[in-house]
């Protein structure tokens, strides 16, 4: 395949994708600026690159500046100034540059979907600052090896995701990047020394555990509270709660983890998630896993077929009514527009 024809097919990817795509929305946190328009940037590059493709342009000549960028943001540009769109326009695309990976795996599906053979990335070439200099922006591609994605997407049961039935959902996951001083919580492999460390302290919480038990219920019972106690017992708290997230985790597969503290405050919602990596552990034959922090989520039909707008539905537990379970809400009608949630076929039913 000639060049121009996968930077086509990286073009018409994202296009598609952002067709469905509907972003995380974080009721306590205002990023509307950057979350809305580094979209629209990534759409504009989409779009010009492939109407300047078509007219017989060459690859090297798909490159925009800031300024033809602002031009598809559908935003009021105080044309005058021209330093501040450039400023504003070059911290939408360091969003989205710095974005894009999250949704790697969505691409992946839709690439494979539509034998694309390749997935868009965003680049940037040119140099910061200096009078003549400026960044051009570009859509580019990478490889993936379609055949297995179209296998995976055809594992999935009884169900034919091409042509759902009315009102089920798709569901898409998105990477969430965290800050170094927290990935060790909740992004990592679960193998080699970590792996016997945490089943040791698995171990060990529990012992403490049972241990401590017996101990809060002597202070209850027989003993005097002191306010000296509150930290013992805080911290006691702390540490189980922690290790029984994480043990849940290991046994479900995937929780709901709300509110991440400590993680990105751009999600309201976000699972941990233990995945199998290709990697297979010797001793057991069992594969080896990863545990990561992923945001689910789909485009609500209703909404889509009503308010003829993208509206997403985010994976949260199933609270009294769909005990153990998670489940999926639409933003719009969190207590109406309500399906199921399988991390596996990645389908969601109507649950009313
Ligand atoms: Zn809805």
């Amino acid at each position: 395949m000639e060049k121009q024809e996968l930077i086509e097919n990286a073009a018409k990817c994202a296009l598609n994708f952002l067709e469905g795509y509907s972003s995380a929305d974080n009721i306590f946190y205002s990023y509307v600026d950057n979350k809305i328009y580094a979209y629209q940037a990534f759409k504009a590059l989409a779009e010009l690159t492939l109407a300047d493709l078509n007219t017989g342009k060459s690859v090297e000549e798909c490159r925009y500046d800031a300024m033809r960028i602002a031009g598809k943001i559908q935003k009021e540009w105080d044309k005058e100034d021209k330093e501040k769109i450039m400023k504003v326009v070059k911290g939408y695309m360091k969003t989205l540059i710095d974005r894009i990976s999250d949704h790697t795996d969505s691409f992946i599906e839709i690439a494979g979907k539509n034998n694309l053979l390749v997935i868009p990335t965003v680049k940037k070439s040119g140099t910061d600052g200096g009078s003549g200099n400026r960044n051009l922006y570009y859509i580019d591609y990478e490889n993936v090896e379609t055949q297995e994605n179209i296998d995976k997407n055809n594992l999935l049961g009884d169900v034919n995701k091409d042509d759902l039935p009315k009102n089920y959902v798709n569901y898409f996951v998105e990477h969430i990047k965290l800050p170094r001083i927290t990935n060790w919580i909740y992004n990592y492999e679960f193998s080699g020394f970590r792996f016997s460390i945490e089943i040791m302290a698995f171990i060990l919480v529990w012992v403490i555990t049972a241990i401590f038990g017996i101990y809060i219920i002597n202070m209850v019972f027989y003993g005097k509270f002191s306010i000296s106690d509150f930290p013992i017992i805080g911290m006691y708290f702390f540490t189980a709660l922690f290790f029984k997230r994480k043990w849940d985790c290991l046994r479900k597969r995937v929780i709901s983890i709300n509110p991440p503290l400590t993680a990105n405050p751009r999600f309201t919602f976000t699972q941990l998630e233990c995945v199998a990596t290709d990697e297979i552990r010797e001793s057991t034959g069992n594969p080896i896993r990863r545990i990561q922090l992923v945001s689910y989520w789909a485009t609500c039909p209703i909404c889509k077929n009503t308010l003829q707008r993208n509206v997403r539905i985010d994976v949260e537990n199933g609270g009294r009514e769909f005990h153990h379970r998670l489940i999926g809400r639409c933003s719009e009608s969190p207590t109406e527009h309500v399906y199921s949630f399988d991390r596996v076929t990645r389908i969601g039913k109507p649950l009313r």
